[in-house]
């Protein structure tokens, strides 16, 4: 028997507010200091990400078709260990379960395998008095199911929801809150339902609006004493440890890993592609006797020394292709790992990964099958059989999981499937690799969990080897295919060829200095090249051609970071575009959308490094140009903001060149909005201003008067100003700002690298500098900073 407050969240069907009142209710009680536990019915991985977002522990599934109803309390118990209260989200309608078993799964079914008391949030939006009829029938349906109180979603005015609270009172349920139209996740929604919320950098921000929003909209004490009415929970916690057995028997954390390696180490894959994981898989791994490390396979570069076992779960490795296609090296060593025989159980996701090329990306290529997004969408529970002894089980297994996905593969099963899916042939399996949609829930078949680890204890007892990583040699990635011929282009840009020299191979070309590969955390390095002599070698090409063609310029605004800050203007041009001179701030993959035989042009200012100058950067558009080519200028941000823009454009019009501007998203608005800091904010600021800090205040060159700008009274965005925080910070301060006024600084917005730390202006700079943050880094001062208070968690890697 435990003692577990606790309240099932329900609803009459899908659409009326469950996620957000679960999430609500969850991040509100935290708040008041509360430990909370977020469980939901189903198999579902997104929500129980933005549970665990509000809770700050592991989001966690209870689904009586995955793993037995036997352990669907017993399961809750061990999530909620510790916990004051636990707030389970139902699924869809609260009857609703597999299809063709009078509700089998269904939040009902859950509720009372768990004896809990059920909240029905309503959507009262299209009906008035109706409602209480809808509430009625929900609650006289099975008598066996506890309504305890309802909440109204979507109330369209304060006499609309006492019309409905009026009518409720015949049915004598209590009503515990009302929540207006506006309230609730404004979280968007994707192919498979809303974002999960690791991706998002912004959630953790919404998170907080939305628990004011339940705070003020819910009886929140109401809430919680129909939770604590609760009877005990009539279970033991379940425990992995009982589930399976380790050699040693020793529980993890106990002490260093056995050196004979009698505990293997897994990875496990995560990150913004890989989210979908149940926490108990973990679980069990580890009181298998295996160590676990999380992987993230668009970021890091290599697999973990010695790795031992690798476990792919599902995400959305079709929305990040273009990461996971440009980290080659991880890729070769992933499909040499198992090809090796590393074992490795693949999910969806990590099927996808597996696979040649998603989507026409590369991808790791240890399947000989190809996967593509299809309008179909996948999904539903699925009884599998094991067709031949493997490292899923014996032939002839059974088990039970779940599809969730609109992807395909062709061929969409191998010569050695690793399930049969209700009859269906799925995926690839062997001794020591299973590959397959299916996605499993470890707890419901723990055996899983033993045969893996004891695959992972046999694999060479030596680690994956792997050459030195190089320092010098190929160049940036950008492998997708070029988009406006279909051609594609080579796994890697070829290293530099002569400057100026045709191009015969059909395939994009780096010069110059090094840098667009490090824009991108790329660590290779081209070689660095004369740019004056380039341009001087352009004219020269051009002149003895005869070209009397004059092309055009087109500068193009980038980023920052993300490819997907590229305006489809740009995207436009560079498509079209016969030569691209690059800064270092740009997204080396928008460089992936040349076509084949364009060529780049790295002309970026590295501090320190190898220069090239703003004139031999005119000189080289308008030499280019005039030999009739289409040039684009590819800026960081916007072209016009802190970038010498005008300049170049001038110089153009100068020599007669042909010149447009593509404006971009400068990142003095981006970088803050994609942690979740918009620079104004209703009640809170008015305006914002942009300033470079490149030099600091009192600097001969400096044009800011800092004193005036600590009595702006907007949001102060500084832009180049890592080194100058400090004597920035110091004269908003000495000129009245408070110093507590907020202060975020955001390095790499964009990029997988993205960092944000939070502060005061008072603070930021010390913060900033034992953070290690360096460029190029925005930062924010003003009550807008505040909002990035709590984005670090959610963007954290795991
Ligand atoms: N034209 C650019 C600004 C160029 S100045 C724009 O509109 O964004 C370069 C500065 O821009 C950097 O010092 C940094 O402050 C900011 N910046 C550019 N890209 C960035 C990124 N990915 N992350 C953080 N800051 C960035």
């Amino acid at each position: 028997m435990v003692r577990l407050p606790r309240l099932v969240i329900a609803a009459p069907a899908s659409g009326h507010g469950k996620t957000t009142v679960a999430t609500g209710v969850l991040a509100a009680l935290r708040r008041r200091g509360l430990t909370v536990s977020g469980h939901k019915v189903g198999p579902d991985y997104i929500d129980p990400g933005y549970h665990a977002l509000a809770t700050g522990r592991p989001g966690r599934n209870l689904d009586p078709f995955l793993v037995g109803t036997h352990r669907v309390a017993p399961l809750l118990a061990h999530g909620a260990a510790g916990a004051d209260v636990a707030i389970v989200e139902g699924v869809m309608g609260l009857y609703d379960g597999q299809l063709g078993t009078d509700g089998f799964a269904s939040t009902a079914h859950v509720a009372a395998l768990t004896a809990s008391p059920v909240l029905l949030v309503v959507d009262v939006s299209h009906a008035s008095r109706s409602i209480a009829a809808v509430v009625h029938g929900m609650r006289t349906f099975d008598p066996g199911v506890r309504l305890v109180g309802v909440v109204l979603n979507k109330a369209g005015s304060p006499r609309h929801a006492r019309e409905v609270t009026d009518a409720l009172d015949a049915t004598g349920l209590p009503v515990l809150g009302v929540l207006g139209r506006d309230d609730g996740i404004v979280a968007p929604s994707r192919h498979l339902g809303l974002v999960p919320a690791a991706e998002r950098a912004g959630a953790a921000a919404e998170l907080d609006v939305l628990a004011d929003q339940i705070e003020a909209g819910l009886d929140l004490d109401a809430l919680l004493e129909l939770a604590r009415a609760a009877p005990e929970l009539d279970a033991a916690p379940w425990d992995p440890f009982a589930e399976v057995r380790a050699p040693h028997g020793d529980r993890p954390g106990t002490g260093a890993a056995a050196p004979d390696g009698s505990r293997p180490l897994v990875a496990l894959a995560g990150g913004r592609a890989f989210t979908f994981r149940y926490a108990e898989t973990e679980e069990l791994l580890r009181a298998a006797g295996c160590d676990t490390v999380v992987l993230d396979p668009r970021t890091d570069r290599e697999l973990p020394a010695g790795v031992r076992g690798l476990y792919l779960g599902g995400g959305f490795p079709e929305v990040y292709a273009g990461d996971l296609a440009g980290n080659h090296r991880l890729r070769a060593e992933v499909r040499d790992a198992v090809g090796a025989g590393l074992p490795t159980v693949a999910e969806c996701a990590g099927l996808l990964y597996l696979c040649r090329s998603l989507d026409g990306r590369p991808m790791v290529g240890a399947l000989p099958a190809d996967a593509a997004m299809t309008p179909r969408l996948s999904l539903g529970y699925r009884t599998a059989v094991v067709p031949a002894d493997g490292l899923a089980g014996p032939a002839g297994t059974r088990l039970h999981g779940h599809e969730f996905h609109r992807t395909a593969l062709t061929p969409s099963a191998g010569a050695s499937p690793a399930f049969l899916l209700d009859g269906r042939a799925d995926g690839v399996g062997s001794a020591t690799l299973t590959a397959s949609y299916l996605h499993l829930h470890w707890a419901g078949q723990p055996q899983l969990a033993q045969r893996f680890a004891a695959a992972a204890r046999a694999f060479g007892r030596t680690a994956v080897d792997r050459p030195p990583l190089p320092s010098s040699g190929t160049a940036p990635s950008a492998n997708a295919p070029a988009q406006v011929t279909g051609t594609p282009v080579p796994d890697a840009i070829a290293p530099l060829a002569g400057a100026g020299a045709p191009v015969a191979d059909g395939t994009p070309r780096v010069s110059g200095v090094a840098g667009v590969a490090e824009a991108a955390g790329a660590a290779e390095v081209v070689e660095a090249v004369d740019a004056a002599a380039l341009a001087d070698s352009v004219a020269v090409a051009a002149f003895a051609a005869g070209a009397g063609t004059v092309g055009e310029v087109v500068l193009v605004g980038a980023g920052p970071g993300d490819p997907g800050l590229v305006t489809v203007a740009g995207k436009a041009a560079l498509a079209a575009a016969d030569v691209v001179l690059a800064d270092r701030l740009v997204p080396v993959e928008a460089l992936s959308w040349l076509r084949p035989g364009a060529e780049i042009v790295d002309v970026a200012k590295h501090p320190g490094g190898p220069a090239t100058t703003q004139e031999q950067i005119n000189r080289l558009l308008v030499a280019h140009a005039r030999a009739g080519r289409r040039v684009v200028r590819l800026k960081g941000g916007d072209s016009f903001v802190f970038g010498r823009g005008g300049e170049e454009v001038l110089a153009c019009a100068e020599a007669g060149v042909p010149v447009r501007v593509v404006p971009g998203v400068t990142s003095s608005i981006a970088v803050p909005a994609l942690v979740g800091i918009p620079v104004t904010h209703r009640g809170r600021t008015q305006g914002f201003t942009v300033v470079s800090g490149h030099v600091p205040p009192g600097h001969p060159d400096s044009t800011v008067d800092f004193a005036a700008l600590a009595a702006v009274g907007t949001t102060i965005v500084v832009l180049m100003g890592v080194r100058t925080l400090g004597a920035i910070t110091a004269a908003l301060v000495a000129a009245g700002l408070d110093p507590a006024t907020p202060a975020a600084v955001v390095a790499d917005g964009g990029l997988p690298a993205q960092r944000v730390e939070t502060g005061t202006v008072a603070t930021i700079a010390t913060v900033a500098a034992e953070a290690g943050i360096g460029p190029p880094a925005v930062t924010v001062i003003g009550a807008v900073a505040g909002f990035a208070a709590t984005a670090t968690d959610a963007t954290a890697r795991d």
